[in-house]
């Protein structure tokens, strides 16, 4: 990657016209008490990309999609979505709404509601529960929750309650729930976790339907899974972008594989 001139907030710079930018995080640093989680870290993300981000425990993923999703402001450096959206001046909330959807480790789906009843909540946006669970849907609301029913494998179990489902088709249904919610990026942090290999390969075939229309971020620890999906590969290591590239070129690279999948 080319070095990256300081900055202008005012300015959309020529790197992020030259990037079909839909993310753009350019020398952000994060300390905790002095410990740098991200460390003058640069990293660009594409329109409709599939990004896998990896590296070791610790390397500052998570507080990458932190500092992302305005949950951490960081130190130094900025964050911007599109050309001209600087995040740090945007709150959590703001950020949410401007369509960057995060989806946790942990599924955190309504157990004792049906699954379509999930769907109808991340639909309305609405946190009124039983208000809304009551409101009737549009002709094209239905439409966009029975295509993301089918997209997630779950058309046939959409009235099945949520907490029924296997811990595979409760990811599923999450990301089902982030999609209504129509978001132009995506951040996912370790979906296939406690998967079966057969859900981590619906998972792969998913995230891969879904990137495209949108950029997908996806950070994930089993190899096999980020082969079968790569496109462009990060590896952060102590805050910063140790390698960025295809898979084989990641897998090729000394650095990586002394710090990483040498493990
Ligand atoms: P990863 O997701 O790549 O495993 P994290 O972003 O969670 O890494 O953490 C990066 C580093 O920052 C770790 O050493 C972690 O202990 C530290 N860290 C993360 N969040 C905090 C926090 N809120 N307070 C102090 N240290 C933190
Ligand atoms: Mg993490």
């Amino acid at each position: 990657m080319p070095p990256v001139p300081a900055a202008d907030p005012t300015q959309p710079r020529s790197e992020r016209e030259s990037h079909r930018g839909a993310l753009f995080v350019e020398n952000v640093s994060v300390s905790f008490d002095g410990f740098k989680a991200l460390n003058d870290l640069t990293l660009y993300v594409d329109h409709g990309e599939l990004r896998c981000l990896i590296g070791p425990n610790g390397a500052g993923k998570t507080t990458l999609m932190d500092v992302i999703t305005g949950k951490t402001r960081p130190d130094t450096g900025q964050v911007f979505f599109g050309d001209r959206v600087d995040l740090l001046r945007l709150s959590e909330a703001q950020i949410a709404e401007i369509g960057i959807g995060r989806k946790f480790q942990k599924p955190t789906v309504f157990e004792r509601l049906s699954v379509r009843e999930n769907l109808v909540l991340a639909l309305k946006q609405d946190r009124r529960v039983r208000a809304t669970l009551r409101a009737r849907l549009t002709g094209a609301e239905r439409d966009r929750m029975d295509e993301a029913a089918v997209l997630i494998g779950l058309a046939d179990a959409r009235d099945r309650p949520a907490g029924a489902l296997s811990h595979g088709q409760k990811q599923w249904l999450e990301i089902g729930m982030l999609l209504l919610q129509e978001p132009h990026l995506m951040l996912i942090d370790e979906p296939v976790a406690g998967m079966t290999r057969g859900e981590i390969e619906r998972t792969a075939e998913l995230l891969q339907a879904l990137a495209g229309q949108r950029s997908v971020v996806v950070v994930e620890h089993d190899m096999e899974f980020v082969r079968s999906i790569a496109r462009r590969v990060t590896v952060l290591h102590q805050g910063r972008v140790l390698a960025e590239g295809s898979m084989a070129q990641i897998q090729s690279d000394p650095r990586v594989i002394e710090v990483y999948l040498g493990e």
